[in-house]
């Protein structure tokens, strides 16, 4: 397993004063784990924040939401790559299910944010998942790997670059239902496999999260799953104490019979 990375999507929520609150609780509660990278995707309007209250910590990283795929221009609302990277950010979520489904993006517009993060200099996490009518129907491998190649597919220097990958199958964001171990698994493996395609042996160090309904009592089962390199967080990230037990998680399999038994 790559060393794990706990993410957190706020989604709309935390503003600047919140996020500074949170932070201070979160920064006297949870040292510093050299094993583990924590993320945290504030709203765009707080980003600046959460990156200064983060600063000096290295295992801490600060990332947007979305970006714009132009760089600069006439595009009243939106924030593009190079602002997000001065406000403090050094990774972006691209395609997360609410961008596509909610706002109605498209895979073509995913693989210019993928193009313009990698001009900006910050680390695409691309989200993929399929929408339950698509499991039902079996066609979560093809939905996964469509969205995949085609968010890579405008990269200036494939070699070079240094994505993450989150797998967030739609039905189990934020409905208490997550994908089992077992399920996240099969579909990581077949992630991994495209990206050997795309990038060759490098393909092992690209990190490939779950995430969907993701909490302090499944995280470590998730995160002993072959090919599961973390975990993309949305609601149980949001309140310090949750998110502190989930970014402290130690997977299944470091954990003594007798401990499990207790919780
Ligand atoms: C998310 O927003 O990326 C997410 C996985 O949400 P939740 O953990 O609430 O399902």
């Amino acid at each position: 397993m790559n060393h794990p990375i706990f993410a957190a999507n706020w989604k709309m929520n935390h503003g600047p004063s919140e996020a500074r609150a949170f932070l201070k609780t979160f920064l006297t509660q949870y040292q510093r784990h050299y094993d583990r990278t924590i993320i945290f995707f504030p709203p765009a309007a707080s980003i600046a924040m959460v990156a200064s209250e983060v600063e000096g910590r290295s295992d801490i990283l600060v990332g947007a939401q979305n970006i714009y795929w132009q760089d600069t221009g006439a595009f009243t609302g939106e924030i593009s790559g190079p602002i997000a990277r001065d406000a403090g950010a050094t990774v972006v979520l691209v395609g997360h299910s609410e961008r596509r489904h909610v706002f109605g993006e498209t895979d073509d517009e995913c693989a210019d944010k993928c193009a313009a993060a990698e001009r900006a200099g910050l680390r695409p996490m691309l989200c993929v998942g399929e929408k339950l009518d698509e499991r039902d129907a079996r066609k979560t491998e093809e939905v996964v790997l469509r969205q995949l190649r085609a968010g890579f597919s405008k990269l200036e220097q494939i070699d070079a670059f240094n994505p993450i990958v989150a797998y967030e199958p739609v039905w189990a964001i934020g409905t208490g239902r997550n994908a089992t171990p077992d399920d996240a698994s099969t579909i990581h493996g077949v992630i991994r496999d495209e990206l050997k395609a795309i990038v060759g042996d490098r393909a092992r160090a690209i990190p490939v999260l779950y995430g969907g309904s993701v909490n302090s009592g499944n995280a470590p089962a998730l995160l002993s799953a072959p090919d599961v390199d973390g975990v993309l967080v949305g609601g149980a990230s949001l309140n310090t104490g949750s998110w502190i037990s989930i970014a402290r998680t130690r997977p299944t399999a470091e954990i003594a019979p007798e401990e499990l038994g207790r919780e």
